[in-house]
């Protein structure tokens, strides 16, 4: 059964009496070179363990368990489980865990999967992600520190555009500098609009994020850096010495003193930081909050 074909995904959907979800962001490949096209940039061999956010009726899943040791694909429509089970019936090693990305502890799937032995190789998540939450679910990834050696994730173009942005760039936001911090992002692939059913409005993009093991900078506090990040991107327009200051937390002349004693300019805005210099500015705000903190005791 060609899971890409249009024709197979009408009588699927037919037989099984349900209608494709917009508000689950149901918009599924319909070219059989496009779920090649992904393992192949996920690098998954024979030895490793897959997990697939949004399985849909299967594509990719089959393409996957193909090839891993272990496929577990999380599906949050219910209607999709027993589709999944008569186009994934020839695969013993894919699970199908009817589940919320969002609410699924994926570290405790990865170790049960360790402890069982099913595989020996890397862990690698796929997905074609569902557009309305891409952001969460990447960012419920790279927060909860997943012990996975690549996520390779097909995104709205748009989206992609703005993680791999740098610096001095129009799209360059907190999400650049957040995957950034995490991940090095290297761009698979680029996938039409035409290749999709139902046909959804704009085009995608297939990234690869491969965790920095090291972390990249070496930060006093990591809740400060995002707080720093989100602060000086909500008035992208203004300058660092009006968005720090607008964020409530420190006035003016603090923030002018921390700025100085990093040697940012007050007056750049956060669109020209690289992401060492959101590091830089992160630690002197820090060592600003612990100072307070000793004078109070
Ligand atoms: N992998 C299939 C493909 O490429 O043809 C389907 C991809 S479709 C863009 C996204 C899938 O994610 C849908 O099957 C949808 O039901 C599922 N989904 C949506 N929200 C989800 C969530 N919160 N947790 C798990 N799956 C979700």
């Amino acid at each position: 059964m060609d899971l890409t074909s249009p024709s197979t995904i009408k009588e699927l959907r037919d037989r099984h009496n349900f209608r494709l979800s917009g508000s689950l962001g149901q918009n599924f490949i319909a070219d059989r070179n496009v779920p090649e096209r992904i393992i192949e940039g996920a690098d998954i061999g024979e030895e490793d363990l897959v997990i697939e956010i949004g399985p849909g009726i299967g594509a990719l899943t089959a393409a996957a368990a193909e090839i891993a040791a272990r496929v577990i694909a999380i599906e949050i429509d219910e209607r999709l489980i027993p589709v999944l089970r008569e186009t994934l019936c020839s695969f013993d090693n894919v699970e199908v865990v009817n589940r919320d990305v969002l609410k699924t502890d994926i570290g405790e799937i990865i170790s049960g999967e360790r402890e069982k032995k099913s595989f020996s190789g890397a862990v690698r998540i796929i997905g074609n992600l569902p557009y309305y939450i891409t952001t969460p679910i990447i960012m419920k990834l790279l927060e909860d520190d997943i012990d996975a050696d690549s996520i390779t994730v097909m995104t709205q173009k748009e989206v992609a555009d703005r993680i791999r942005s740098g610096p001095g760039s129009k799209t360059y936001g907190a999400i650049s500098v957040a995957v950034q911090y995490y991940c090095d992002v290297e761009k698979v692939l680029s996938v039409p609009k035409e290749v999709f059913v139902p046909r959804p409005k704009v085009d995608s993009t297939v990234l690869t994020l491969r965790p920095v093991r090291g972390k990249r900078l070496q930060l006093a506090d990591e809740k400060t850096f995002f707080s720093c990040v989100r602060a000086a991107f909500a008035q992208r327009r203004k300058t660092l010495l009006n968005s720090l200051s607008a964020a409530g937390g420190m006035g003016k002349d603090e923030v002018r003193r921390i700025l100085e004693k990093t040697g940012i300019d007050p007056g750049r805005r956060a669109e020209t930081l690289s992401i060492e210099e959101f590091g830089l500015l992160a630690n002197e705000v820090a060592d600003g909050k612990a100072e307070t903190k000793n004078e109070r005791k």
